[in-house]
């Protein structure tokens, strides 16, 4: 068997995720780029964004309709005199009213001043250059005020957030055709196994194709970086510890397969002569349990100043394994790598279609699928061959989550559910 490094340092799922945060909360995320906002979606915002004016920059009205004095239309019928109209647009010159008058006004159009609500064209009938108001307004009402939704120089986005379609709207809504965004950060995926084979080659009877990278590199992706496929390393120590180091030019290194406790499993062996720090070696979930996190180089780097630390994951190999220690583990970090600040994680809930049954003591991750509509979410478990089987996962949609007190939700009963991302 090969040589274990330090005593197996096995977390509970909620300890393992916290040591993770409180390494990413340490990550600086490095260097930024300028980019074209057509560009930026998905990317990490690596400036504030503030309003350049008053949102909205004018008191706006939300209604087509007619522009009052509140006061003018306490009695009604109230009938006003007409003196214009305003539609959104540009402006020749500024509008008021007097008492007794009214703007017909459209939706997203500047109020005249003395107006201080907007009737509801719905509520009125126009005869000629005169209005009867059917119904009254209170003050305010059907106008947004001038600044209501910002100040000039309030803050919009904040450094790490990740460009949604709403942050790209408010950088739009600014006049930010470019934004500064974090450069992706380079991701090193390492695939170990003798079995394992290049998804090119013809596969011998007892060899497996190497999916993990892929699989890796979709979700590295996702998480807002850019992966890097390392040649498959054999079981191996010498050309292991070859390819761990050049794993560790990037800015994180993932690695699966040979975290186990098999005598080929070699990867804590190798990480170990390279003087890791390993902050857990297992934790209690299932599928997963023997991911490890550590670190390489940190007390090097506190004497010299270079080269940095750097920080790596052994994932175990099998294919759902891999997936779901990524999802829990690995993310937070590439997250933070990204720039985007690290966030809890949170279930949603959904009813038991069926019993699920468990044998308690790990948090288990277990591929389901999520059905119904509205308010009647229901989850039932994918029929599976434990944790090497793809199939099964690529027809789930979520993983149901069972806490390592649960032997037994019955059906109706409330599961805790980790969406696809
Ligand atoms: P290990 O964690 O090294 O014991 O690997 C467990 C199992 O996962 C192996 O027997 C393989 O079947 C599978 N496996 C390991 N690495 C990969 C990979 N890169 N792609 C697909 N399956 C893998
Ligand atoms: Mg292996």
């Amino acid at each position: 068997m090969a040589t274990l490094p330090t005593q197996p340092l096995i977390l509970a799922f909620e300890e393992a995720r916290r040591v993770v945060q409180q390494h990413a909360l340490q990550i600086d995320p490095g260097a930024s780029e300028p980019i074209n906002l057509l560009k930026a979606s998905e990317r990490v915002l690596a400036e504030t964004i503030t309003a350049d004016r008053d949102i909205p920059p004018f008191p706006r009205s939300t209604r087509d309709g007619y522009a009052v004095r509140s006061g003018d239309v306490a009695k009604l019928p109230a009938k006003l005199k007409i003196i214009g109209e305003i539609k959104a647009g540009p402006e020749d010159r500024p509008r008021s009213i007097n008492l007794g008058e009214t703007y017909s006004i459209m939706t997203g159009a500047p109020v005249p001043s003395g107006a201080d609500a907007v009737v509801m064209v719905e509520h009125t009938s126009q005869q000629r250059d005169f209005v009867e108001i059917n119904r009254g307004v209170t003050r305010g009402e059907n106008i947004v005020p001038q600044g209501a939704e910002a100040k000039r120089g309030t803050f919009l986005l904040d450094r790490g957030a990740k460009l949604n379609e709403a942050a790209i709207a408010v950088a739009a809504s600014v006049g930010k055709s470019k934004v500064e965004v974090f450069v992706r950060p380079r991701i090193a995926i390492l695939s170990t196994g003798d079995e394992i084979v290049p998804v090119e080659q013809a596969p011998g009877p007892s060899q497996i194709r190497n999916s993990n990278s892929y699989s890796l590199a979709v979700q590295i992706q996702r998480a807002g970086a850019e992966p890097v496929i390392l040649p498959i390393a054999p079981d191996e120590p010498e050309c292991l510890h070859r390819l761990i180091e050049q794993g560790l030019q990037s800015d994180l290194l993932i690695m699966t397969g040979g975290v186990s406790m098999g005598r080929y499993d070699f990867v804590e062996q190798v990480l170990s002569e390279l003087a890791a720090e390993f902050f857990f070696t297992g934790a209690k979930i299932q599928p997963g349990r023997p991911v490890v996190f550590g670190r390489v180089g940190h007390a090097k780097a506190a004497t010299e100043s270079s080269p940095s630390s750097r920080y790596f994951f052994g994932l175990p190999g099998n294919p759902i394994s891999t997936m779901v220690t990524f999802e829990l583990f690995a993310r937070p970090m590439v997250e933070a790598l990204a720039g985007i600040k690290p966030h809890p994680l949170q279930f949603l809930h959904a009813k038991a279609k069926a019993d699920i049954e468990v044998k308690p003591g790990l948090t288990r991750f277990l591929p389901a699928v999520l059905t119904g509509e509205y308010e009647c979410a229901e989850v039932e478990l994918v029929p599976w061959h434990g944790s090497g089987d793809i199939a099964a996962k690529s027809r789930a949609n979520c993983y149901a989550v069972i806490p390592p007190t649960s032997e037994r939700i019955s059906a109706g009963g409330w599961v805790s559910i980790l969406p696809h991302w």
